[in-house]
């Protein structure tokens, strides 16, 4: 049993409902509920033949889709389950998403009793016309009482996520949102770009002309006024997307510390329909079919529809895309030590351009991308993974 630290491993669990699918979402996840009862013996099934992997989780996080739609009795049980099956190490992230429009206090009080010690509420916007726009099943007062709610059951862990981009916001729109966001005073705060993902309606839209979708400069701009706003409000940003309040004396924060596996490295196993797994050099992921994934575990299988051994290559390519996703960025001894590389001479031409731009920067210990050439990720990882490496 590994339990070194920096390889403790995290444990997802993806719930395949949700009430209404969301205009822009390409999350897996079926609106037809019938299934929820198999699914639940099904995901009992997984635990018992995943759980002889030899790992040692340190957190749970409970995705999807909408977990927050199944009873909060099924919620304790699968928690109860994963305590049964799997080795969890003292004093757990257990992190559950849930939608303002499926909570009562008396469900996040049961959350909070079951062992959930994190709460994500997806809030999305704080304006009815986004929450429109973004077919979301519930309202900004709906949002408002499941945070209070969140307090009120004791939850000391709560973050939020947002969203932005929308063709009609303008920044003020948008900062109107972060700004009730700060005053709610979250633990967390993910903020996510609107992105076209195929087969949505929404892409189908964009693609038929009906909605045009805000364009880099905007895009750019809204990043920069997130990074700029939530930083100067007692906020870390440490991940493209996420940031975590400061605790009162400055010392530390409320990073996820389930997310910051997937930027780093460490192994994860996945429950679920569509879930990934990730152990070194293996990638794996489940069936994305609530039907499949039950029959499989019905006739005693894991329900693993593809499995992948990354090279050498594929894990440098990996890292480098995960360390710009952070702040802090790759860490260059790191990096060595582990593909025994030097980043610097090796991608030197890369880096000399971007920094001319203002894109990058280079510390003695990491090479990071600026609030510029965050906005820019992709295009700019893509400068870096389609090159040959010796
Ligand atoms: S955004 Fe969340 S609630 Fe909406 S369809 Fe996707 S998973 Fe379901």
């Amino acid at each position: 049993m590994n339990t070194d630290p920096e390889i403790y491993a995290g444990l997802y669990i993806h719930i395949p409902f949700c009430e209404k699918k969301c205009f822009y979402c390409d999350f897996y996840s079926v609106t037809d509920r019938s299934r929820i009862s198999h699914f639940l013996a099904a995901l009992k099934k997984e635990m018992q033949l995943a759980s002889r992997v030899s790992l040692a989780f340190d957190t749970l996080y409970i995705g999807g889709g909408t977990p927050s739609v199944l009873e909060a009795d099924d919620v304790a049980r699968i928690i109860g389950n994963v305590f049964k099956y799997f080795k969890i190490l003292p004093e757990p992230e257990v992190t559950m998403e849930v939608n303002p429009g499926t909570v009562t206090l008396k469900d996040i009080t049961n959350y909070r009793n079951s062992g959930v010690n994190r709460l994500n509420i997806g809030i999305q916007s704080f304006h009815a016309e986004n929450l429109r726009f973004l077919g979301r099943i519930h309202t900004a007062e709906q949002a408002l009482l499941s945070i209070g709610w969140a307090r009120q059951a004791g939850f000391a862990n709560v973050g939020l996520d947002l969203i932005y981009g929308l063709p009609a916001q303008t920044q003020n729109n948008w900062l109107e949102d972060l700004a009730r966001a700060v005053e709610i005073n979250p633990e967390h705060l993910s903020c996510y770009m609107l992105t076209r993902e195929s087969g949505t309606p929404l892409d189908k839209e964009v693609a038929a002309g009906r909605i045009r979708l805000a364009g880099e400069e905007t895009l750019r701009g809204l990043l920069e006024t997130t990074i700029d706003y939530l930083t100067g409000n007692g906020f870390l940003h440490y991940e493209v997307s996420n940031f975590a309040r400061l605790t009162e004396d400055d010392c530390s924060t409320w990073k996820s510390r389930h997310n910051l596996k997937y930027w780093s490295f460490a192994p994860y196993i996945g429950l679920g329909p569509s879930a990934h797994s990730f152990i070194e050099p293996a990638r794996y992921w489940n069936h994305k079919s609530v039907r499949n994934y039950i029959r499989q575990l019905r006739d005693g299988k894991l329900p693993i529809a593809e499995k992948e051994k990354l090279t050498r290559e594929q894990l440098l390519m990996e890292a480098i895309y995960l360390g710009f996703r952070t702040t802090k960025g790759i860490d260059l001894a790191g990096l060595k030590e582990k593909f025994g590389i030097d980043f610097l001479k090796q991608f030197d031409e890369n880096i000399a351009d971007f920094k001319k731009e203002g894109y990058l920067k280079v510390t003695k210990t990491h090479c990071a991308l600026t609030v510029q050439g965050m906005a820019l990720l992709d295009s700019i990882t893509a400068a870096f993974t389609n090159q040959d490496v010796a």
